[in-house]
């Protein structure tokens, strides 16, 4: 945007709506998301994403582009969509009935081939009880006889296409829909889709734009009324001056509520900013409440009225049931890395990934909403513990400004995506790059266990410095190596310094290998000891390891190591008495 542009309908304060797919069992929810998926995530990560990831983020551009050929324009005020990737309304109820719920907007897929099935109504009833807006992808069109495919087309332009028997049966199936459907007396959404060849989903994409285009979602301060919270009553009666309890980041909030406000029901009448008042208000009902003290208030957990004869102690308790399972991961040991995502859902989805055995990824502290730097300054707690751990997961949030800066001072690292998946990917590879940094810096400290016995003839030069053609008796010879000789007194003779293996330097050199080696003077205020003098042919030669050493080669080299060779380091942990 140009600098000198009128400041646009801020993001920042909206969050992205979340969406969730609901129908009968086979009617394609698994393969809808996969297709709707398709543009925003890699060929062939596609498929292993579905099972461990929560949700998908979806940019506004991504959906902007996607719906281009639909020539409108889809001005987006959120910053994108987030589809919650567990299809089923098992998912919807345990997610919704906590209360503020997780999903804004649901798609509830039917298949058009067998029309209202058992499950279909249910989720219907369970959207309405909700007060969930919906809508419906009438899916596998390309299953009517004689479907011409369009791929990824819009539904019109792929309808214009068909024949005439297509057509006539398409509209047969929809009427019938309708007819048995009539009972509830409402005009639905109905986007016909196939997941398989992609027609209608631009329509589909378009419509859940124009929904929160229409419904814009407030994260908190609304003009004159402090910090709100958005929730749906389930059931019940909310009275203003009630006392309530939400769950907060450091635990219960006890407040009351000063203004009980809803949006206007007749969407012309909606003005951005505008409420209605009310003095009460009964289930089920989307409401804003304005109270103090909610700015830590968690999305996603549920709301409690203090009646008259209710103990605040036992409801600040419930209060916090929902915080139970995401507290519960999070490491008895205090180590770990720092979680952030959007609302509880959403972080409960991360946490469930990050546990799972393929991943394992212990998590000490968690945050939800944007990162800041207080965030930061708990994640820098372990920096001193475990430094792999300074670090910050963070899924659907933004990093405010100074929390980075903050971070790229304190050497916290902050990895953010909307693909859950990638966050283990980079994760890993940064573990993988401190582990060989502190390889390159453990190096001069880690002592590779050898035993080497001088060959016949095998002294090319006794002293400053030393160099010995020998044989590798066991275990690995490799260049800034310690060596001395234990049958004569543990003496010191220096740092082997080169190594050669048929006249070639090489670094390196294992058991049976034969080699020259020079070695070098460590000690500048003591002279060299002397082959032929203070040492001889008969003596064997071993590296000079020390309890430094080998935790250094435990601690970095492990994998570098064979067993053997580790049986080498206890044989000569023993020969120089180490503790
Ligand atoms: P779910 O159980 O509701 O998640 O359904 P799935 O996504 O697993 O789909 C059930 C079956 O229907 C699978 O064999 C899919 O390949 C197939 N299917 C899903 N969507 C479509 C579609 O649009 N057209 C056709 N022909 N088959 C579909």
């Amino acid at each position: 945007p140009r600098s000198d542009a009128p400041p646009q309908e801020t993001e920042e304060n909206l969050r992205s709506p979340i969406c969730c797919i609901m129908g009968h069992v086979d009617t394609g929810k698994t393969k809808l998301l996969d297709c709707i998926r398709g543009t925003n995530v890699q060929e062939g990560e596609a498929g292993g994403i579905t099972q461990r990831i929560g949700a998908t983020y979806f940019p506004a551009d991504n959906i902007r582009e996607r719906t281009k050929e639909l020539k409108a324009d889809a001005k987006l005020k959120v910053p994108g969509l987030l589809v919650v990737d567990t299809p089923g309304h098992e998912s919807f109820t345990n997610l919704r009935s906590r209360g503020s719920g997780l999903c804004d907007i649901a798609i509830l897929v039917v298949d058009i081939m067998h029309g209202l099935e058992p499950q279909t109504i249910e989720s219907l009833n369970l959207l309405k009880m909700r007060n969930t807006e919906f809508i419906v992808a009438l899916n596998k069109v390309d299953r009517l006889y004689g479907w011409k495919v369009c791929r990824n087309s819009p539904i019109q332009k792929a309808m214009k296409q068909q024949s005439k028997d297509v057509k006539n049966e398409f509209s047969m199936r929809l009427t019938q829909l309708y007819y048995n459907n009539r009972e509830m007396g409402e005009t639905f959404s109905i986007v016909p889709t196939s997941a398989i060849s992609g027609e209608g989903i631009p329509d589909l994409l378009l419509l859940l734009v124009h929904w929160t285009q229409n419904n814009v979602l407030e994260v908190k301060v609304v003009e004159g009324h402090g910090t709100t919270i958005d929730v749906v009553l389930v059931n019940g009666v909310l009275h203003e001056g009630d006392q309530i309890v939400v769950c907060g980041m450091q635990g219960p909030i006890v407040t009351t509520i000063r203004a009980l406000l809803t949006q206007h029901p007749m969407k012309e009448l909606r003005v951005k900013g505008t409420y209605l008042h009310h003095k009460q208000i009964k289930a089920a009902q989307g409401i804003k409440i304005a109270a103090q003290g909610l700015e830590h208030a968690i999305a996603g957990t549920g709301l409690y009225v203090v009646g008259a004869d209710d103990e605040l102690e036992d409801i600040k308790e419930a209060s916090m049931e929902d915080m139970k399972s995401v507290l519960s991961r999070i490491d008895k040991s205090g180590e770990g890395v720092y979680v952030q995502a959007s609302t509880l859902g959403p972080l409960e989805a991360l946490l469930e990934f990050l546990k799972s055995p393929a991943v394992n990824i212990a998590v000490s502290g968690i945050g939800i909403g944007p990162v800041h730097k207080k965030d930061v300054m708990k994640a820098s707690v372990m920096l001193e513990k475990k430094k792999e751990y300074a670090t910050i997961l963070a899924f659907d949030v933004k990093v405010n400004p100074e929390a980075r800066e903050l971070a790229d001072d304190m050497g916290v690292k902050i990895f953010i995506t909307d693909v859950i998946y990638h966050l283990f990917d980079q994760f890993k590879a940064h573990i993988d790059n401190l582990k060989e940094e502190k390889k390159r810096e453990a190096a001069d400290e880690a002592v590779f266990p050898c035993v080497l016995k001088i060959q016949p003839k095998g002294s090319f030069n006794n002293k400053d410095p030393i160099i010995l053609g020998v044989d590798v008796l066991e275990g690995i010879v490799k260049v800034g190596t310690p060596i001395c000789i234990p049958q004569r007194d543990f003496i010191d003779i220096g740092r082997i310094a080169s190594i050669q293996k048929n006249r070639s330097p090489v670094d390196i050199a294992r058991k049976g290998q034969e080699v020259a080696i020079m070695i070098v003077g460590t000690n500048p205020e003591e002279k060299q000891k002397m082959h032929g003098r203070h040492f001889g042919d008969e003596d064997e030669l071993v590296s000079r390891i020390s309890r430094k050493s080998i935790d250094v080669l435990k601690a970095n080299y492990r994998d570098d190591i064979s067993l053997e060779e580790w049986k080498l380091v206890a044989k000569l942990k023993s020969l120089f008495k180490i503790q």
